[in-house]
């Protein structure tokens, strides 16, 4: 058994059930394999077993109560997954699928992702099986503030800087913001990012994932002699990345004739009409079969599943993790898909990932181009470090670079590594290099 495989086997075992968290690792390790043979000495300290080992896990209680008064218990978590680069930075989730597997997962790509970005940001994740679906405003506040009774011992602007993920948006924030500030006493504003403007938000940063995905994706198409104009999009998701990643797919000429959300997805021959989609996912927090009430020429079809089947060009999975399986990326090939980009986290399974780069689908990875979200996380923590305000169109052009680099990065690693456009295996080696340099230096710790 190789050493990369001997390492995988560990994980394993030592994490029995966390089946997204191995699926995680195992992607990276097999990308890492002509890495570990240019750099035997990793081998002799260790430094990959310590890389897929969490520097600190917490878990702890979260009673809160509702509007009738009865007291519920959700399960709170944080993993500062890597601090070698940086202070732990990653999201919140909040949905009842979220248990320490997911959070791992998430935690141990986020490593590399924030080594992608090219700043000073370690990788952490965190959330709760709390699901703010159906519940009031009252019942999500009084929820973020016995979330935050605990969180706040172990997160600071250097030391761990959390922010939004699916369930958590500006909202949630500012709750888990003001609970933080209150238990305090003083105005931190570097220690949670994706907040509101009037209390040291960014501009750009709630399109900032969408947007940075279609930056990256427009580089990637480009090194093949493509772009977005008249190109067929769907997107999978009506949350924060799918409607800013359709918002700059559209700018750019393509039409985006699909979205879903995780009851039913909607099919708009003519494009979507995005403004719809914002009021009822942003304003009224509806289900997107709304929609067709208002676009009477648009289809409605229950489960979400199904969007996979619609021929397009583009396919952008923003939703969630295993969203596209292998048949449903058999699916897209048949139907001549050209490029997958990954808009969620780990969106398509090993096995799906496998057979695109097999067929020749250009595949943006999330790690590198969903950053986007991140790396401005990081533009926000330093505006409230110099304690100013960036313009709508400075954090946007810093974004657009951001991406520019990370494709560069992802595409020379890919090159060097002897698998010239395999970017999964680029961004995965471009983020590990730097995470590794930085490990090394910092001894056995
Ligand atoms: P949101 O909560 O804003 O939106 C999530 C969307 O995905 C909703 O439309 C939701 O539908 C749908 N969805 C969730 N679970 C499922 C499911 N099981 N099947 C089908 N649809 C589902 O989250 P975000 O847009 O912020 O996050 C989406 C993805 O992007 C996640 O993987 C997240 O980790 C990743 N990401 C987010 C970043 C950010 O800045 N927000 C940064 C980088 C990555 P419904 O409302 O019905 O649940």
């Amino acid at each position: 058994m190789s050493y990369l495989q001997e390492v995988l086997e560990e994980v394993k075992k030592r994490n029995p059930g966390e089946i997204e968290f191995h699926q995680a690792v195992e992607e990276v390790l097999i990308s890492l394999a002509p890495v570990i043979e240019k750099h035997p000495e990793y081998k002799n300290i260790a430094l990959i077993e310590r890389f897929v080992e969490p520097e600190r896990v917490v878990m702890f209680r979260v009673p809160w109560l509702d509007d009738q008064g009865k007291v519920h218990v959700n399960r709170g978590f944080r993993v500062q997954f890597n601090s070698a680069i940086g202070p732990y930075k990653g999201g919140l989730r909040f949905h009842p699928s979220v248990y320490l597997g997911i959070i791992k997962f998430l935690g141990f790509e986020q490593i590399l992702k924030n080594s992608l970005t090219g700043l000073p940001i370690g990788g952490g994740k965190g959330g709760s099986d709390f699901d703010p679906k159906g519940k009031t405003d009252t019942e999500v506040m009084k929820f973020c503030q016995s979330f935050m009774n605990e969180l706040y011992r172990h997160i600071g602007q250097d030391l761990d800087v959390p922010a939004g993920d699916i369930g958590v948006g500006a909202r949630e924030v500012g709750y888990l913001f003001g609970q933080y500030k209150k238990i305090k006493n003083q105005h931190e504003a570097g220690v949670l990012t994706g907040k509101g403007l009037a209390y040291g938000g960014s501009l750009a940063r709630k399109e900032a994932t969408g947007f940075g995905l279609i930056y990256f994706v427009r580089e990637m198409l480009a090194a093949h002699g493509m772009d977005y104009k008249d190109k067929t999009v769907v997107i999978s998701g009506a949350g924060n990345v799918a409607i800013y990643a359709c918002q700059k797919a559209q700018e750019y000429g393509a039409k985006v004739i699909a979205m879903c959300d995780s009851s039913g997805y909607i099919l708009d021959e003519e494009g979507i009409k995005l403004d719809t989609v914002k009021q009822l996912k942003e304003v009224e927090r509806k289900r997107i079969k709304e929609y067709v009430n208002i676009h009477t020429n648009a289809k409605y079809f229950e489960g979400q599943q199904g969007i996979w089947t619609i021929p397009c060009d583009i396919a952008l999975p923003c939703a969630t993790q295993n969203d596209i399986q292998l048949e449903n990326a058999k699916k897209l090939v048949e139907n001549r898909v050209k490029a997958i980009g990954e808009g969620a986290n780990m969106p398509c399974t090993n096995e799906a990932v496998e057979y695109f780069l097999e067929n020749n689908v250009l595949l943006a990875p999330a790690k590198a181009a969903n950053a986007g979200g991140v790396a401005t996380s990081a533009l926000e923590m330093s505006q409230n470090s110099m304690r100013l305000h960036w313009s709508f169109e400075e954090v946007n052009e810093k974004l657009d670079h951001i991406m520019v680099n990370i494709f560069k990065a992802s595409q020379s690693a890919a090159k060097e590594y002897g698998m010239p456009g395999n970017y999964v295996a680029g961004a995965n080696i471009a983020g590990f290099l730097k995470v590794a340099d930085a490990m090394m230096s910092q001894g056995i710790v």
